[in-house]
């Protein structure tokens, strides 16, 4: 599988192309601030001792304390935490919040934890990291198999560690400790916000069909929310793979069946394909929501959608966006796409500062009014140095880094 960091590398590389920048920012921009690892050892319920490896990687706080989710799974190792740390620093940077980009992980399969090894594994994470961690430095927030309920464990850890009151080191809390309104939606209503606003541009109708891998979190609710809006999802998957209704998925009537089955295959009126099928299903809209390295070389040929709105992290690498590019399929980077997720968490961070509570309604909107007009200005870039939407973003959030930085 190909490096994710490398990958970021080269999608900088790509992007600095168009625009170059100078050489000293470019040094410091490519690799990180700081690397943390850290051994976790949890007591199992067996009795036995378990040493888990966990990171958490600082890329740059130019612009505001770190921000990134922490991800627990077992491919997850140090290139990814890199990678994806990068990438919200120039996601912050879109978003125009005054945050600075880091992410963290833990090398592990959640689904092989009960849930008290789980509560220690996140507990010894928070411990382990408490030192660099807090609302002024770095502010850590969900990702793939972390929860409300991890995030409110591991702030708990926090601040009996730390002496301070705050709920402001961790955001995506549940709603009673100190959540915000609209977080869970956010990174898929944001991915509308940003859809809707960019999608006349690229000739794409309401009502359009819609394909979704992943449905978790960010799949799930992209579902709902596109469905709600009038667009037909025609095919969904989750890790062990994916269903097929050209005449529209019911997504509420799929979300049970996968509760009661463990499953999506043999749902009523699908019909089941792999997750590398269903990224070359004909349609209109391509939504990836799971994973990084997902389109790559060897499948972007064989892509048949006409517009692919990235809302997980790094799912096309630098060689099939070429392809993509070249065949004139769109691609709406993750870091404009997903960046409803860390745009609220830092609305959550701000309530908590304050010990202010907002109203979903004033969340959304305001969520929204940044949203619509990041994406316009990225239009606007990609129009002005002729390039893809990914390249305008990074050289979006590349000049606003750089003038934080003093360049
Ligand atoms: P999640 O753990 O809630 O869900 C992940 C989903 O992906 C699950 O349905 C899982 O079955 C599926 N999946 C895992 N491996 C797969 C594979 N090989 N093929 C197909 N599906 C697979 O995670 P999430 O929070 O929904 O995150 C999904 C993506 O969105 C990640 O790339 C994450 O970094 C990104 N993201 C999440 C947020 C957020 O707010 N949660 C914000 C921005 C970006």
């Amino acid at each position: 599988m190909s490096n994710p960091f490398e990958n970021a590398m080269m999608q900088l590389k790509r992007a600095t192309a168009v625009q170059p920048f100078p050489e000293a920012f470019m040094k410091q921009i490519s690799s990180p601030n700081r690397e943390v690892r850290i051994s976790i050892p949890v007591m199992m319920d067996n009795g036995t001792l378990q040493v888990f490896e966990g990171y958490r990687v600082e890329h740059n706080n130019a612009r505001g304390p770190y921000k990134g989710g922490i991800r627990f799974h077992h491919d997850t190792d140090i290139n990814e935490v890199k990678a994806l740390a990068f990438w919200m620093a120039l996601k912050c940077a879109v978003a125009n919040i005054p945050m600075g980009g880091g992410k963290g992980g833990v090398t592990v399969d959640p689904k092989t934890l009960s849930k008290t090894e789980l509560e220690k594994l996140s507990r010894g994470w928070a411990r382990g990291m408490a030192d660099i961690l807090g609302p002024k430095k770095d502010v850590p927030a969900p990702d793939v198999n972390t929860t409300p309920e991890i995030m409110s464990w591991m702030n708990d850890e926090y601040m009996k560690i730390s002496g301070e009151t705050t709920l402001a080191t961790f955001t995506g809390k549940p709603l009673d400790k100190g959540g915000s309104e609209g977080r869970g939606a956010a990174t898929g209503l944001g991915g509308y916000y940003v859809f809707d606003a960019l999608r006349s541009k690229y000739n794409i109708a309401e009502g359009a069909s819609v394909v979704i891998q992943g449905f978790g979190n960010v799949g799930g609710n992209a579902a709902e929310i596109f469905l709600a809006h009038g667009y037909k999802i025609i095919a969904m998957s989750d890790s062990k793979g994916g269903v097929v209704n050209e005449a529209g998925l019911d997504i509420k009537a799929l979300e049970e069946w996968k509760k009661s089955n463990g499953a999506l295959a043999g749902f009523p009126g699908s019909r089941t394909v792999t997750n590398a099928e269903l990224l070359e299903l004909p349609c209109d809209v391509l939504i990836p929501a799971a994973l990084e390295n997902q389109i790559t070389a060897t499948n972007a040929g064989s892509v048949k959608a006409k517009f692919i709105l990235e809302l997980a992290n790094g799912p096309i690498t630098p060689e099939a966006d070429e392809a993509l590019y070249e065949r004139g399929i769109p691609v709406v980077p993750d870091i404009l796409a997903n960046s409803g997720g860390v745009t609220v968490s830092t609305f959550e961070w701000e309530q908590n500062l304050k010990g202010e509570h907002w109203t979903e309604a004033d969340v959304n909107a305001k969520m929204k009014e940044i949203l619509d007009m990041e994406s316009g200005i990225i239009y606007d870039k990609s129009v002005a140095v002729n390039t893809d939407l990914r390249r305008a973003a990074f050289i979006v959030a590349l000049e606003r880094i750089a003038k934080a930085m003093g360049y």
